[in-house]
């Protein structure tokens, strides 16, 4: 009887404990997932960590070269003292990058230990804005945010730096692109190694890894006529796509297209049309009022020719990019009055709408 009753409250004491600190693993549920599919990321003002602060060398890698995760896959645990609400946000952080690359975070749990190298831990952290660890690491790192930066954005942001992308405004080449204003703010330092963004990749003044209020309070003086928005205010930018499918690889389906600076010898050109007299049309894009448009490259004459305001603008110079498939993705030129469900990204405006490639009028 007495051992009958022991039990009892036992058994009753740990349910209790189970549903304070167990209920929810350490890893996003097929559930939760499935009740953030169709909410997008908001798209507003974001505020991000300060310069400085969000994007720390590993202790076992004080240099940080680069170093991509292996196979694409991003072994994670997740805090257990996150919210629910707070786990709704990493889950869409989660998601934007399973949803736009081959890149997949996966649960630690569910890997054999002895073929875990390294791990992200994505934690609550209520002292900082965000911070995470640059590249993958051998050993435990980590992935944080808290404080008012709790948001989907913060989060897509600090797992950019755990797949090793670095901030735009650092990169090697931004002194073509941006100016900084050092009555208002010291100029930021240049990234070490090339994480992401090899030389004559467009710039991207609405990428995930841009600082957005260094553009609003003068810090930052965009090159380009036409720009007057930075960061992406949430999701992953059009660009920060092709550059972490063109990182790690991905080329299922239709994401193995990659645009190509016309001054890097491209092959594989995707070829659009042909002029009457026999030169070749092939697609590319430029920048063009702060907008990324696609158009169409003719060879002989090294120019792009892009559509804005129902007028053609030819573009020269090293800022060019064309379009390849040097992965074998079937990339077919298509006439049509609607868009099409598989049309591929191609450009996006300084608003940072998405330009798919449907370029009917360019024809
Ligand atoms: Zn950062």
């Amino acid at each position: 009887m007495l051992l009958s009753r022991n039990v009892t409250r036992k058994v009753t004491f740990k349910c209790h404990i189970t549903i304070c600190t167990l209920d929810l693993p350490k890893y996003i549920t097929e559930d939760e997932f499935a009740a953030i599919r169709s909410q997008k990321i908001p798209i507003g003002n974001m505020t991000l960590p300060k310069y400085g602060e969000d994007s720390v060398p590993h202790a076992a890698r004080p240099g940080f070269g680069p170093r991509l995760w292996i196979n694409a896959q991003v072994p994670y645990t997740l805090d257990p003292s996150f919210s629910a609400e707070q786990r709704q946000k990493v889950a869409l952080a989660i998601q934007a990058y399973h949803d736009a690359t081959c890149i997949r975070f996966i649960p630690k749990q569910t890997l054999i230990a002895s073929m875990i190298e390294s791990q992200v831990d994505i934690l609550h952290d209520p002292n900082v804005c965000g911070v995470a660890h640059l590249c993958m690491n051998t050993g435990a790192q980590f992935a944080k945010f808290g404080g008012s930066c709790v948001s989907p954005g913060v989060m897509i942001h600090e797992l950019g730096h755990t797949l090793c992308m670095g901030h735009e405004q650092s990169r090697r080449d931004r002194d073509n692109w941006i100016s900084f204003n050092t009555a208002v703010c010291q100029p930021h330092g240049i990234d070490g190694a090339d994480f992401n963004r090899g030389l004559n990749k467009l710039y991207d003044y609405v990428s995930i890894e841009h600082y957005e209020g260094e553009c609003y309070n003068g810090c930052f003086q965009p090159k380009q006529p036409g720009v007057t928005k930075c960061g992406s205010g949430g999701p992953l930018s059009v660009l920060d796509i092709e550059i972490l499918n063109e990182m790690y690889g991905c080329t299922q389906g239709c994401l193995g297209y990659r645009y190509v600076n016309i001054n890097n010898n491209p092959t594989y050109l995707v070829q659009i049309g042909e002029e009457p007299y026999g030169d070749i049309l092939y697609s590319c894009r430029a920048y063009h009022q702060g907008d990324i448009i696609p158009g169409k490259y003719h060879a002989g004459r090294k120019e792009c020719y892009v559509a804005y305001n129902g007028g053609e603008h030819s573009k020269t110079g090293a800022h060019i990019e064309v379009l390849t498939s040097p992965n074998g993705a079937k990339l077919v030129w298509v006439r049509s009055n609607q868009l099409p469900s598989n049309a591929i990204r191609g450009g996006r405006t300084n608003e940072r709408e998405t330009i798919k490639h449907f370029c009917q009028n360019l024809l």
